[in-house]
């Protein structure tokens, strides 16, 4: 039905009309429009109706669309109904006299004109907003005009033409009286759109000049060029609420809409990049929770921003129960939380309740603005166009001073206050709860009635849900203060929210020591404490008007929960400020130390910071750290520490990241630095203060380390494996799968209880080398330790259930049995389970060796792993089951299980070849080395002594492969890391024992041919100086801390000399290079070259921008690491770059029959050009290139 629908319409409708569509008659066709290839499966195909309807994806739906109504189309822009649509004749373009008939819209919003009816897309649309008259011209003839622009229409009648003269004037009249002085939707008084998220020139399929396309909020807009954006007046728009985005090719992306394909191509791929980021982004704000907003803006008020009156605002505060927009929105967090607590209408899904919406409903923008705007003076109110000191100002004196609120009358009078408000939360009136709040009733005031001790209580008791939403979002809100707001200076420098509390508290002097020692409660003095203003003061008694200290919350650095009875008061907490000093408190009443440790931290923590105090935390504060790129610089910010999580609020970061202490690579303490690697990304946490540092390090360790005897409470691998048990099973599967009576011998007690204290203590630490520990020893270690285990493997609730299990005589049912009860296991339980019967099931693969079949392995296991005596055989009977059955109950990957034998053979294969020739020296490793490529028939394992190098390695392999090296072959041993897809061939003097050891377990040795190399040597050859400059495009690895995260490559400039490579974002002008060569050019960045190692290729997922790129990684002395890429435009200029990071990092010595002569040629270098930094230029990307390559060329013209 589609295609046949599809076909009429082409029929009916001239292909230069349709394409035209989107056109503006004011420009002939030609301009916009190449005409397809005479071929007819040109591009008109390509992007057409025609596509989607071939395609399917247009239904019934459309197909009403081009019979039905013309409202039809615009079914889905639910707040812009069509007010009036029909034919009018459209003013010819110039140089022409024949008037066009047009199919003209009118919403609240746009004046649309369309070559037919079935349009979705417009050829022009005009913002209601931008028109200032309607006039009649005569002859059934009116002219719309806006400041820039006069349209000129024709009805067929002139009582039609009054009519559309009507309508359009009263829907500007409305516009202008409804906003009066705001703007309408989007478009500013210049015409241009408020809220732009992107825009720029872009090629789209089908025009000949590029359009001027702008993404704002949840519409595309296509403009002919960018002097028409600034007028406002565009070609069409596209409503997100429908559009896909899909990549094409490196430039190219479409925009898929049911109506039409748009098929655009940016000029460069990281452009591409965003345009596609900001579309999508687009796309999900308008499928984003509009329910929310469409149920908020379902009353009117609602649909202005509070504040400025910009039309649709999606944002709101949930406390001050407004609604904003975005930029207003902006200014509100800037007041902190404690005054306005800034949420999406669309975006923050969680927040938005039934009840939180229904009091948005109920109170929103015009109850709110009641109180809160009573008394605003013309002068001082904002509207859509203010810029953002302005808003700041009115904000800050609308909701933080509450000087324009509607005073109560019973403001400065506490307890009436709070007397009022325990009685109105009992009624529907939230108006006047509202008023009693923001004018100081106290939302948790005590009621008199221990049985509904506060207003939240009394509410809740009343059923007045709403109340109870509007007091609990108010729970922390400051009162506003006229008197703090003097100035707004001093808002923005202090940003830290006030809170307010008193009560006693004992405290013991402040120490400049960690407390070691338990203090009992001799120790301590009772103190009258108070939290006012960011001072915590603390007063000999609560009678004493003058304090005996105090600490400004700006000073606190740290505060610690201690656990309960760390003292000798039941909790206490510590609180650490800059000055290295700390202060003890304490009390009995845990719920009294709870509030204030919640009051203190509420008010130090930075408010963007206060996500952290979600948690339990025992630990919060802040701290230098580095991570990333900018090892230069060290960054605060702010960490909780909750059970084995650190949380962590970042600089320049929105949200907190967690990094799971148990599952650390490596956590270590380098200088005064406290090293945690998570995966690969690295966060260095700085020793800044000695005192709360410290204290940091113990308590990460102590979260990191193992926590009890528990399988959950291990440090695990990635994969939720105890790290002990990965230890175990990785030595025995190394060393122990041909040891006869492996697991059935029982070892040395003594040997085994300290390699399991050992393991338990910070099993990450040990290394289980073959010679030093015996292999009895390690697996009397790994049954020992389920043995011992806390609640054990199989967990007491359902061990029972497993035993049950065996006794099942139908095989299928059993399996499914054992299959549900693994899926109920927690997943650290589940996951070590598997990892352990996967290892058994290696081990009696050997059996024949080992003499441990399945059998026997189960009853050594059974009653080790369900901790029984052993008297019966039910336990065995479940792990013989296990075992026999791995594949089928844990769901095997037939091809994971080949990987794993492959290797396991490996090894064997390598133990017997090591054992039979019988030189084996203590210290030598045996290693497997692939000749050519990995696979089972390339592989040789040989015994690598510490003093090989890897010319000699790559001789042995060809050796044993009777493979001769003839001219100009380049015979090398790579190293290649599988999991970066990259390779480097070491250098021949290179030791390989180091690179082995340091190799990880996605990495291999391969010697083959290095085919670059004679093209290498030829340029190092023919060059003069030992530099390489020029541009590369650079990305750094995304790392832990999002922080200076750059998705893509960007083009830098480098400069590689003997010592180090720089690089340079900005290229600046020859003119002001010259005066001060030496001096003027700092570089961005900058490495040593000795710490870079440099591998060819970049992973695919990375999306690199050619084949020909490196991966490099640099390690400073402090085993701070990076890692980052570099890709080049061609692979000659991947080979100079390459051949001259090895020249520089071997001291010209690059290959050895060719080194004495590449030297001799390196000797004479050109001084001054070691000193050139920099290329002249300020430009557009090609300018910059294009100057490069001829600087490159011939730099010496330059001096
Ligand atoms: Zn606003």
């Amino acid at each position: 039905m589609s295609d046949k629908g599809g076909a009429e319409i082409m029929k009916g409708r001239p292909r230069s009309e349709r394409l035209s569509s989107l056109l503006s008659e004011d420009e002939l066709i030609e301009d916009y429009y190449e005409p397809p290839p005479a071929n007819d499966s040109g591009c008109w195909n390509d992007y057409g109706l025609s596509t989607l309807q071939s395609s399917g994806t247009v239904t019934s739906g459309s197909s009403s669309m081009h019979s039905g109504s013309p409202e039809g189309s615009d079914a889905h822009t639910q707040f812009s109904p069509i007010i009036k649509a029909g034919w009018l004749d459209k003013n010819p373009p110039q140089g022409s006299y024949i008037y066009q008939k047009r199919w003209v819209k009118l919403d609240a919003d746009y004046l649309r004109y369309f070559d037919s009816e079935k349009d979705v897309y417009s050829k022009r649309f005009i913002p209601v907003s931008l028109v200032t008259r309607v006039a009649s011209i005569g002859d059934q003839k009116f002219e719309v005009i806006t400041n820039h622009r006069t349209f000129a229409f024709r009805a067929e009648s002139d009582a039609d033409r009054n009519e559309w003269m009507r309508t359009l004037q009263q829907m500007v009249d409305e516009r202008k009286l409804k906003a009066s002085n705001r703007m309408s939707l989007f478009h500013l008084a210049n015409g241009t759109l408020d809220a732009v998220d992107k825009c720029g020139l872009l090629e789209l399929r089908g025009f000949k000049n590029k359009l001027y396309v702008v993404v704002a909020g949840d519409k595309v807009f296509l403009y002919k060029n960018a002097e028409d954006y600034r007028q406002g007046i565009g070609i069409t728009y596209i409503e997100m609420n429908v559009g896909n985005v899909k990549d094409v090719d490196r430039r190219g992306f479409d925009l898929t809409t049911p109506y039409r394909i748009f098929s655009f191509l940016a000029d460069s791929d990281q452009e591409k990049e965003e345009w596609v980021e900001a579309m999508q982004q687009s796309i999900a704000e308008a499928l984003s929770n509009s329910e929310v907003a469409e149920k908020i803006w379902a009353v009117e008020a609602n649909q202005f921003c509070a504040d400025c009156g910009s039309p649709k605002p999606d944002w709101a505060s949930v406390n001050l129960c407004v609604v904003i927009c975005k930029r207003c929105a902006g200014e509100h967090r800037g007041l902190g939380p404690s005054i306005s607590k800034v949420r999406s209408l669309k975006m923050d899904r969680k927040v938005w309740t039934e009840e939180l919406i229904e009091l948005f409903c109920q109170v929103g923008n015009g109850v709110a603005n009641q109180f809160w705007a009573a008394n605003v003076p013309p002068s001082e109110a904002v509207h859509a166009a203010s810029g953002s000191q302005e808003r700041r100002r009115f904000l800050i004196a609308k909701y933080k001073e509450g000087k324009y609120r509607r005073y109560h009358p019973l403001f400065g009078n506490q307890e009436e206050l709070n007397k009022a408000l325990c009685a109105t939360v009992t009624t529907s009136d939230l108006a006047e709860t509202q008023s009693l709040v923001f004018c100081g009733a106290e939302v948790s005031c005590f009621s008199g009635d221990p049985d509904f001790p506060n207003p939240i209580a009394i509410a809740q008791q009343a059923g007045q849900r709403l109340q109870m939403e509007f007091l609990l979002q108010n729970k922390n809100s400051e009162i506003p203060r006229v008197e703090l707001g003097s100035g707004e200076e001093k808002h923005y420098s202090v940003v830290l929210p006030s809170v307010t509390h008193s009560g006693f508290l004992c405290k013991t002097p402040s120490m400049a020591k960690p407390v070691q020692e338990r203090k009992s409660q001799e120790e301590f003095s009772r103190r009258w404490c108070t939290l006012n203003d960011s001072i915590f003061s603390y007063y000999e008694n609560n009678r004493n008007p003058l304090p005996n200290g105090e600490i400004k919350m700006g000073e606190i650095v740290c505060l610690v929960n201690n656990p309960p009875g760390t003292h000798g008061f039941e909790s206490t907490f510590e609180l650490y400020i800059e000055a290295e000093r700390l202060y003890l408190f304490g009390m009995d009443n845990s719920e009294d130390i709870r509030k204030w440790v919640k009051s203190i931290a509420k008010a130090f923590v930075a408010p963007h910071a206060e996500e952290l105090l979600n948690h339990d935390f025992e630990r919060v504060g802040r701290l230098h750290y580095k991570g990333g790129l900018n090892l230069e610089r060290a960054k605060e910010g702010w960490f909780a520490l909750a059970q084995s999580t650190l949380y962590a609020f970042f600089e320049d970061s929105d949200r907190e990241e967690p990094l799971h202490l148990k599952k650390l690579q490596e956590l270590s303490i380098q200088g005064d630095s406290l090293v945690l690697v998570e995966r690969r990304r690295t966060l260095y946490i700085q020793g800044e203060r000695k005192l709360d540092f410290s204290g940091w390090v113990a308590a990460i360790q102590k979260a990191a380390g193992s926590s009890g005897d528990t399988l959950s409470e291990q440090q695990l691998t990635e994969s939720d494996i105890p790290v002990i048990v990965d230890r175990c099973i990785d030595y025995i599967t190394q060393c122990g799968l041909t040891s006869e009576g492996i697991y059935r011998k029982s070892g040395q007690n003594s040997k085994t209880t300290s390699l399991l204290e050992m393991l338990r203590k910070d099993a990450r630490r040990v290394r289980l080398k073959e010679g030093e520990h015996q292999v009895d020893d390690v697996s009397n270690t790994l049954k020992r330790f389920f043995r011992d285990l806390g609640d054990g493997l199989f967990t007491k609730d359902y061990f029972q259930d497993w035993l049950k299990t065996a006794a099942i005589e139908d095989e299928q049912e059993k399996l499914e049995q054992y299959r549900r009860l693994l899926s109920s296991l927690p997943p650290v339980n589940r996951a070590t389970l598997k990892a352990l019967i996967n290892h058994l099931y290696r081990v009696q693969y050997f059996s024949d060796v080992n003499q441990m079949n399945t059998h026997n392995l189960a009853i050594v296991f059974g009653p080790t792993l369900f901790q029984t005596d052993g008297k019966d055989y039910k336990a065995g009977r479940v792990v013989e089951d296990l075992i026999s059955h791995y594949v089928a109950i844990f769901n095997v990957d037939e091809q994971e299980m080949r990987k794993q034998q492959d290797e396991i053979m490996a090894i064997i294969k390598m133990r017997i070849a090591g054992s039979s020739s019988g030189t084996q020296h203590a210290g030598d490793f045996i290693c497997t080395v692939y000749l050519e490529e990995k696979g089972m028939d390339t592989e040789q394992h040989v015994k690598i002594p510490a003093t090989m190098t890897a010319e000699e390695l790559t001789f042995e392999i060809l050796d044993r492969r009777k493979i001769t090296m003839r001219e100009k072959e380049y015979w090398s041993c790579f190293e290649v890391n599988e999991r970066e897809e990259a390779e480097r061939p070491l250098h021949y003097s290179e030791k390989v024992l180091p690179i082995v050891h340091s190799m990880g377990t996605d990495s291999h040795l391969v010697v083959k041919k290095h085919q670059s190399m004679e093209n290498m040597l030829v340029y190092l050859a023919s060059r003069v100086g030992d530099s390489k400059h020029g541009m590369m495009k650079f990305r750094e690895e995304r790392n832990l801390l999002g922080l200076g995260l750059s998705t893509g490559f960007h083009d830098r400039y480098f400069i590689l000399n003997q010592s180090c490579l720089r690089l340079y974002k900005e290229v600046r002008t020859l003119k002001q290079r010259i005066p001060a060569l030496e001096n003027s050019h700092r570089p961005e960045k900058e490495w040593p070259v000795k710490n870079l190692k440099v591998y060819l290729g970049i992973k695919k997922k990375l999306r690199p921008p050619s084949c020909w790129g490196f991966t490099v990684f640099y390690e400073n002395e402090k085993h701070e690491k990076q890692q980052w890429y570099l890709c080049c435009d061609t692979q000659m200029e991947l080979r100079e770059w390459f051949a001259t990071f090895l020249y520089v990092q071997n001291g010209g010595n690059v290959w050895p029959s060719e080194s004495s002569k590449v030297r001799a040629s390196r000797t004479q270098q050109d001084s001054r050009l070691g000193n050139i930094s920099l290329i002249p230029l300020r430009g557009n990307e090609n300018e910059m290139r294009n100057s490069v390559a001829a600087f490159a060329a011939d730099p010496l013209t330059l001096l």
